[in-house]
């Protein structure tokens, strides 16, 4: 059985309970952050914690928890070499349901767990993945990282019943991201296009990441959102997130991507994302 962490104790699984009053299952408020583990490290850090700085101000939750010491023992807990860790912050638990936050503030709730998962080996990355396009319906503030997750729940059911694998979203003929990863394309001229890091989409840690790299590897990068033509006609596809790394995409609403095989810079691209995420 896991060992997770709340609220500042180290409990079996089933043991980590929070109460039916937390404003996170009442309200989704909450927020939350995913970081890669690989070789027994969480990887990206001070970008997960900046984004976990902004969104918990969105959000309008206060807390100071210093989270490395704990997600490192977590880590040892679980004998976790391969995987990721998810954390997730609300605004706590008052005594009785509110819209409101209470005047006297309540302490967040904090919890961790790990997952172990294949980040390096993974059979997709081989194989490529299937996506369909769904309507954009989430809230507009997308750039902050909250536990308001159902648009997505849904869009991923309507992907796996379509037999894909994955959502990406469409708004007004452009394409934001998937459910829960960036999305991006090689253009017909050979130019890595990704949307721009507004309230939009996710900033993405994992794209934060791999955009200077495909500068060095002499793409030219363009930050800007693409239309679902410019999918079509697209040489790559493919996604990045924490859970995925760099994941090649090569079909959508049935048609492929390219030549329907993931594609080679996608493949140096995941390369040298996973480097980087052992050197770190
Ligand atoms: N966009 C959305 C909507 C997400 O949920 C995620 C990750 O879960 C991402 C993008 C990718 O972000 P990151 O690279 O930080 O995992």
């Amino acid at each position: 059985m896991r060992t997770v962490w709340l609220n500042g104790e180290f409990l079996p699984e089933t043991e980590a309970k929070v109460p039916i009053f937390d404003r996170g299952l009442l309200f989704a408020q909450g927020v939350y952050e995913v970081t890669p583990v690989i070789d027994g490290h969480f990887c990206n850090w001070p970008h997960h914690s900046a984004r976990l700085t902004r969104s918990m101000a969105l959000a309008r939750i206060t807390d100071d928890t210093d989270w490395p010491p704990i997600l490192d023992e977590l880590i040892r807990r679980n004998g976790l070499t391969e995987g990721r860790i998810y954390l997730q912050v609300t605004g706590g638990a008052p005594a009785d349901r509110d819209f409101l936050s209470p005047v006297e503030p309540v302490p967040a709730t904090r919890f961790a767990f790990t997952q172990a998962a294949a980040v390096v080996d993974q059979p997709k990355a081989q194989e490529g993945m299937r996506i369909v396009l769904h309507p954009e319906g989430r809230w507009a503030l997308r750039s902050a990282k909250t536990t308001q997750l159902l648009y997505a729940v849904l869009a991923k059911e309507a992907a796996r019943e379509a037999g894909a694998d994955d959502a990406w979203l469409v708004d007004d003929g452009m394409v934001t991201e998937g459910t829960s990863a960036n999305a991006h394309i090689i253009d017909s001229r050979g130019v890595l296009v990704s949307h721009p890091v507004d309230h939009g989409v996710l900033p993405g840690i994992s794209r934060l990441s791999v955009l200077p790299l495909a500068r060095d590897m002499g793409l030219t990068v363009e930050e800007r959102a693409f239309s679902v033509g410019e999918l079509f006609a697209a040489r790559e596809a493919f996604i990045t997130s924490a859970t995925t790394v760099v994941m090649p995409v090569v079909e959508v609403d049935g048609r492929a991507i390219g030549d329907g095989r993931p594609g080679p810079l996608t493949g140096e691209l995941r390369q040298r994302y996973i480097g980087r995420l052992r050197a770190s």
